[in-house]
């Protein structure tokens, strides 16, 4: 439950508790629930010198979700200076947030 409270007021990320201990994941933009996540195939050494590819300092986890609505987009967690950054990157846009199909 803490968790979940976490992830959807620091990622903005639209949750659906289903259970007490399970939630799922939604679409960043419409909220679909429908979201399958990928193999985190993406792992990028920052050698805590700003080399991996984003803002921080350090290294970048990356797990990829796809969504039958169309989006696509990344979970990240980012090394920088002892803590752990998080963000979302959408890399697709939802093709259904734009046709106010919020409410799944
Ligand atoms: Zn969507």
């Amino acid at each position: 439950m803490l968790l979940h409270l976490m992830v959807q007021e620091e990622l903005d990320l639209p949750l659906y508790q289903f259970h007490d201990d399970l939630t799922w994941v939604r679409c960043p933009e419409c909220g679909f629930d429908y979201q399958k996540v990928q193999l985190p195939i993406q792992t990028f050494s920052g050698e805590d010198d700003y080399k991996a590819p984003w803002i921080g300092k350090g290294d970048l986890l990356v797990i990829p979700f796809v969504g039958e609505c169309g989006a696509e987009w990344d979970l990240c967690f980012g090394f920088h200076k002892g803590r752990t950054a998080t963000f979302l990157r959408i890399k697709k846009e939802c093709p259904q947030a734009h046709l106010g199909a919020q409410d799944y």
